[in-house]
């Protein structure tokens, strides 16, 4: 258990560099405030009169008590002047009643308007800032999806209520404190002065309460990103934790960080108690000596002092201290504010991870690939090509030869754009990638992977992926090239079944008929038969077949019969191109393809296979 109490350091928070300031938060956000002057502008004005007819109460309370004691010191009571004077009383503070509840609603109506607005504006922009990152953002830790969610949701969330505070809370409030501070110096300068020291020293202490529980908020937040990163893994590792019965270790790793955090929030709350209650005592000092002071000079004829005096302070000061009772809720709630929005805004002022996007878009698009000198190192600082050179023809079929991790993978990534290389060049067609017209170029590529390209949606929807345009004869179409179509009828709801549902090998074929109805010129099959039995592969390898006519495919595969029917294979290792060539000519070389054919041969036992065919 993390019983170690240690102070949580703000940089410890992941994607939070702790920088961002006041200023710059409403330099940030102001852009998005910008479209809604209007409602800023209306909100601003209600603002201002609710802020006056907080200070009624005040006035008349102050006169009422002074009529009441007039009326009480005249010695002969009279019914109708004590009538008089509760009828005015109670339609003043009745009609400021409805004046106020109507002001209050238009200011939390265009308050709230402006919240909602404001925070889907928020959602949308970093929605189209995440989809134009280059894949290596993706790839560095700080980008874990369960950290760039809890970013955008927190951001969000945050950001989009502190436009609310600002304007339904903050506002109002600073306003009637200001009215009512302006309203006790001009009945007296002492009172006045009174109120006016308590206010620096209440600041003084929110202001330390803030700064000494700064780091635990921090803290506390570096947690939340961690326990729902944890909650995701859970759920994603589902089956290996109970095939592995790894529960006990799952929930105790969980335990630990809800102890961390509980530990941290009884230390925040602790703080804030204590500060709280000092906060509390300062302002009943203030009380005090606003009803002694002005009680003195009541008692001392004080010009324009009377009895009512008392109260009119009293409300008045009221007024200035409810808001800076509120100061350390705001300053939490904008402190929130500054911790999200350095990660929030962090994603949407990044520049350097949008991908470049050259203006090359040629009519014709031939698939000749020219691979030199390339380095590639991933985001975390892992090197997975070296100095790797190749020519990949048009018009063929190349196949990337290697164990696992030997790289194969990150050359089609670096060949679809997905990433750029350190060094040395790839083109396409005698042009650099970097110039093409990075949309461009997908659209002449298809990519199918070797799992996670089915999304939650019907099979229709899913074919049509490749084609939006296309038509519902394309779809079935595209279905009968991959050998899939006979499937699909027989399913209850045919192409309206769900695809998740179906099996591997099955949505392998939706994803090579997504690829029929895209109709690329250029193919990368990474791995499409991996972890697929031996008739899915065959009818995969069918479909393939089907689609590789007149195209340039490069496939990775480890099924030799796949590179086998290769024009001309690269052989990888540990990042290096080890070998090249035609698959009889490596082989005659001997090296890795070799041993990898050999073994590959060896493990599905070739020769007893053959003898069992034979003896049929
Ligand atoms: P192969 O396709 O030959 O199995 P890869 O190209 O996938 O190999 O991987 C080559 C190396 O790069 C491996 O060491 C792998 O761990 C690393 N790697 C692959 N993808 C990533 C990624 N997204 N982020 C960081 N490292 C990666």
């Amino acid at each position: 258990m993390a019983k170690e109490k240690k102070k949580p350091e703000p940089e410890n928070v992941d994607g939070i560099e702790g920088k961002m300031t006041l200023g710059e938060l409403l330099k940030n956000i102001f852009p998005f405030v910008k479209p809604y002057k209007w409602l800023v502008t209306a909100t601003l004005i209600f603002t201002f009169v609710s802020s006056l007819m907080a200070q009624v109460n005040a006035v008349v309370l102050d006169r009422a008590v002074d009529a009441i004691n007039d009326l009480l010191q005249q010695g002969s009571f009279l019914w109708s002047a004590a009538a008089k004077i509760l009828i005015v009383i109670s339609v003043i503070l009745l009609s400021k009643e409805v004046i106020s509840a109507v002001l209050t609603f238009a200011q939390r109506y265009f308050g709230e308007k402006m919240r909602i607005m404001v925070s889907r504006d928020l959602s949308l922009k970093v929605i189209d800032k995440i989809l134009s990152f280059r894949m290596a953002y993706y790839s560095a830790d700080v980008n874990e999806p369960g950290k760039l969610q809890s970013r955008i949701d927190r951001g969000v969330s945050s950001l989009s209520s502190t436009v609310n505070n600002l304007f339904i809370e903050i506002l109002p409030l600073f306003t009637s404190a200001i009215l009512a501070l302006i309203l006790m110096f001009m009945a007296n300068v002492y009172v006045g002065l009174v109120a006016l020291c308590i206010v620096p020293i209440y600041f003084y202490i929110t202001y330390l309460q803030a700064k000494h529980l700064k780091g635990w908020r921090r803290g506390i937040f570096g947690s939340h990103q961690a326990l729902s990163q944890g909650i995701l893994n859970i759920i994603e590792s589902i089956t290996v934790i109970k095939s592995f019965n790894r529960e006990d270790i799952e929930a105790n790793r969980q335990a630990n960080l809800q102890q961390q955090i509980t530990d941290q929030q009884m230390t925040t709350r602790r703080l804030s108690y204590i500060y709280n209650g000092v906060k509390s005592f300062v302002e009943q000092i203030g009380t005090v000596l606003i009803i002694i002071l002005t009680a003195y000079l009541v008692l001392i004829h004080y010009p324009g002092m009377s009895i009512g005096k008392i109260m009119y302070h009293v409300l008045l000061f009221n007024n200035v201290s409810a808001p800076i009772r509120q100061l350390h809720r705001i300053y939490d709630d904008m402190n929130d504010a500054l911790i999200y929005a350095e990660g929030f805004f962090g994603i949407l002022n990044d520049e350097k991870e949008i991908e470049d996007r050259g203006h090359y878009r040629p009519e014709q698009v031939v698939g000749n690939f020219e691979i030199s000198g390339v380095d590639f190192t991933y985001g975390n600082g892992t090197q997975a090509l070296f100095d790797v050179s190749m020519n990949i023809e048009p018009g063929k079929i190349t196949a990337l030869v290697g164990l696992s991790g030997a790289g194969k993978s990150t050359v089609v990534n670096l060949l679809d754009k997905f990433y750029e290389p350190d060094c040395g060049s790839i083109k396409l067609d005698g042009v650099d990638l970097r110039d093409w017209d990075t949309q461009w170029l997908r659209d002449n590529v298809g990519l199918v992977l070797q799992k996670n390209h089915i999304f939650s949606g019907t099979i229709e929807e899913n074919i049509r992926y490749g084609n939006p345009d296309a038509t519902f004869e394309e779809v079935e179409e595209a279905a009968k090239k991959a050998y899939i179509y006979d499937q699909i009828v027989q399913l209850p709801k045919g192409f309206q079944s769900q695809a998740l549902q179906l099996s591997g090998g099955q949505q392998q074929r939706i994803a090579i008929a997504r690829m029929f109805i895209k109709n690329p010129p250029i193919i990368f099959l990474d791995e499409p038969t991996a972890s697929l039995d031996a008739i899915a592969t065959e009818q995969i390898k069918a479909s393939i077949d089907a689609i590789k006519a007149g195209r340039t495919v490069i496939i990775i595969s480890h099924n030799i019969g796949q590179i086998i029917d290769a024009d001309n294979i690269f052989v990888l290792q540990k990042g290096h191109l080890v070998q090249a060539g035609t698959p009889d000519e490596v082989y005659r070389q001997g090296g890795i393809y070799k041993e990898i054919l050999d073994s590959s041969a060896r493990s599905m036992n070739v020769d007893k296979i053959a003898q069992t065919i034979e003896g049929e």
